[in-house]
């Protein structure tokens, strides 16, 4: 008997916490049977509701389905429930959602080839409400071969962007697309921070902040063209004038009673930038400079 051609193929996901339960529904909708597996049972609760199947054991939520998606909180707890399993994921496919680190995918994926799986390793961007959405995307590192293979049930969570056949890669992606937002949103509560010092409220004064920290984003493309070519010269902003201005930041930090803690390194960064010749040069540079160590005695801060 040759199998239904309409039928979607079979997916296992381990882990329903916010994101595991967000990406289990959106299998389940797009008509993929799917089976659940959590520590706490009792999440998988309303997903058996949507269809799921709630398997009692990790072990028994491998067994279900060629395609195992993991998403847990750490790498360290994906190897805590993976482990245990070793010998049961031959010819099984991981594809792990968790949040890590390039070294952490490599580590493994080196284990999971041991095991006789195929892995991938993936960045979500998005928030748990946001899958299945027109804005939420996927990264995905690993076996080009083994991502096309899945790429059709992967798209049942969002976009998919396969960055490499290098395993960290999704993961680096990840973290550097983080980087910005993190950066982005330390400016925003820096100047909420700032103005609320005053009788000023941060929902006023984000009706003038949004548009400009939008405007100022839009010379991001043209940044990256500078470092690219490594043509640095401008004719906006030159990093001489940043540093002269930036201190007038730092002091009315102080005055107005707001820490600095998190802008007094890039005074740093300013000065360093001034003493090794680039006065001339835009902010583009500093990308160039954040990949070099500081002259001088060894800065731990390269180390972290
Ligand atoms: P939650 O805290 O909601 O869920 C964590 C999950 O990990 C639960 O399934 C939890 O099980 C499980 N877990 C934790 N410790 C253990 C353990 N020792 N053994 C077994 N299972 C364990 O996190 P999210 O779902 O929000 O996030 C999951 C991953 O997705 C993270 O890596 C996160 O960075 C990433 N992510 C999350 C986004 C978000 O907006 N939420 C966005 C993009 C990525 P239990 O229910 O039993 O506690």
């Amino acid at each position: 008997m040759s199998a239904n051609p309409t039928l979607k193929p079979a997916v296992s996901v381990i882990g329903l916490g916010m994101m595991g339960t967000a990406l289990a529904a959106a299998f389940l909708k797009t008509g993929h049977q799917v089976t659940v597996w959590n520590r706490s049972h009792s999440k998988t609760g309303p997903l058996a509701a949507q269809g799921a199947a709630p398997a009692d054991t990790a072990a028994d939520a491998v067994a279900a389905s060629p395609l195992v998606v993991v998403c847990l909180s750490t790498y360290d707890t994906v190897r805590a429930v993976l482990e245990p399993l070793s010998g049961q994921l031959t010819g099984k496919t991981v594809a792990n959602l968790t949040n890590g680190t390039p070294e952490q995918a490599r580590d493994l994926a080196a284990w999971a080839a041991k095991e006789g799986a195929a892995y991938l390793d993936g960045g979500i961007m998005a928030v748990p409400q946001m899958i299945a959405g027109p804005h939420a995307y996927v990264l995905y590192s690993g076996p080009q071969g083994v991502f096309d293979a899945h790429r059709e049930t992967f798209a049942a969570l969002g976009g998919t962007k396969y960055v490499g056949e290098d395993t960290g890669l999704a993961s680096l992606y990840d973290l550097a697309l983080l980087t910005g937002m993190y950066g982005m949103f330390a400016g925003v509560l820096q100047a909420y921070a700032l103005i609320g010092t005053e009788a000023i409220t941060a929902t006023e004064f984000s009706e003038l902040l949004v548009p400009w920290v939008g405007a100022m984003l839009a010379s991001a493309p043209a940044m990256a063209a500078a470092i690219d070519s490594g043509q640095h010269l401008t004719d906006v902003s030159s990093l001489a004038v940043n540093q002269a201005a930036f201190p007038n930041l730092l002091s009315t930090f102080a005055a107005q009673g707001v820490s600095g803690e998190l802008f007094a390194p890039v005074q740093g960064l300013l000065d360093r930038a001034i003493a090794e010749g680039h006065a001339a040069d835009g902010l583009s540079r500093l990308a160039d400079l954040l990949r070099t160590a500081p002259a001088g005695p060894p800065d731990a801060a390269l180390a972290v």
